[in-house]
């Protein structure tokens, strides 16, 4: 135990020196799913916890082959050159079904990931997507108290997964293609009212002309929606991520975008609330847990499900006696 906690120092002072191998460390701890490993993720962030929070957190989304890698190299490579330390982590919603991952792949970012200012994490796999939710949190955090002034989260656009980036990002912006006509009337509406900005990539060769008209649609659709962010008008703009055109105008929106929001105190309370919102999700979800995870309880809901199925209890008697079982179990489980 003594040798763990002299280790876990070296962790710590290693990860705020800007030292990648311990950072790796420390998030392998984060993303471990044992009890000890826990205990020790905990210690560390909670004393990490001041060093954290200076960054910029951009969330990318986009559906597959919209050009989300491509143009976290070229915008990445972009931002290294101008002296900033980039993270680029993802939350990947089939990571936690399959056990693979697909995003913040490394070999799908070679120029990115040689980088010595650049780090690159992929989702963490397994577990729900609440487990890879917190994961991802933690290590942004992590990273950030390594020097880290930029972190990038992608992920895909299907269901939650865009919500949960939201959730834990300052700009939030959407990838997309041109042409897609039927693309732009299928838009979920809920996705557009999360964006800070939407971006129509590739506009470069032939398809230049399409990507500008596409780009005042998307734009007139922003208009009509109740903005991501107090104050903030969501836009569309274009880019090449072959060509790295729009790739600088780009950082300067969001460089407004951060200079606006701060000034106003709109990027601090964001963060604030986002602290707060994080606090009630992992409540809720370890209160799951505790409640369907445990033997005792798995045991007796199908018991209940039964009887309840059958008739011959009300669903209301049968979560009581549920829950006066789970007190039972809370008596007698010591909060990790
Ligand atoms: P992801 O699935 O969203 O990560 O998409 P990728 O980054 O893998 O890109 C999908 C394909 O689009 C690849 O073949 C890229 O080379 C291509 N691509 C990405 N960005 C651009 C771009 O700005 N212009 C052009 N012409 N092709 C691009």
């Amino acid at each position: 135990k003594g040798k763990q906690t002299i280790s876990l120092k070296k962790i710590e002072a290693g990860l705020l020196q800007g030292e990648r191998a311990m950072l790796a460390r420390a998030i392998t701890l984060i993303e471990s799913n044992a009890p000890h490993h826990f205990e020790d993720a905990q210690q560390l962030l909670q004393s990490i916890l001041p060093q954290a929070g200076r960054s910029i957190r951009i969330g990318i989304s986009g559906v597959p082959g919209a050009g989300k890698s491509t143009f976290i190299e070229a915008f990445g490579t972009y931002l290294c050159k101008l002296g900033h330390k980039i993270a680029v982590l993802a939350v990947d919603p089939s990571s936690s079904v399959n056990g693979g991952s697909i995003l913040g792949d490394k070999t799908r970012m070679e120029e990115l990931a040689r980088n010595p200012q650049a780090f690159i994490r992929p989702s963490p796999s397994g577990g729900t997507l609440g487990g890879v939710h917190r994961k991802t949190r933690e290590t942004m955090l992590l990273c950030e108290a390594a020097g880290f002034d930029i972190i990038l989260i992608e992920t895909v656009g299907v269901g939650q997964s865009e919500a949960i980036v939201r959730s834990m990002t300052d700009f939030f912006m959407l990838l997309v293609l041109t042409g897609a006509g039927d693309e732009l009337q299928g838009m979920k509406k809920g996705i557009m009212e999360l964006v800070d900005a939407i971006v129509v990539n590739k506009a470069d060769g032939d398809n230049k002309p399409l990507a500008l008209k596409t780009k005042s649609e998307y734009s007139r659709m922003l208009h009509f929606l109740q903005p991501a962010t107090k104050g903030w008008s969501a836009k569309a703009y274009t880019c090449s991520s072959l060509t790295g055109d729009g790739i600088g105008p780009l950082w300067d929106v969001i460089m407004r975008f951060s200079e606006e929001t701060k000034e106003k105190g709109v990027f601090e309370e964001r963060r604030r609330l986002q602290s707060k919102e994080w606090l009630y999700s992992l409540i809720h979800d370890s209160l799951q847990n505790m409640f369907f995870k445990n033997e005792k309880m798995k045991d007796l809901l199908p018991v209940l499900e039964n009887q309840v199925m059958a008739g011959d209890k009300t669903v209301t008697k049968a979560v009581q006696e549920s829950f006066e079982v789970f007190n039972q179990v809370l008596r007698n489980t010591d909060l990790n």
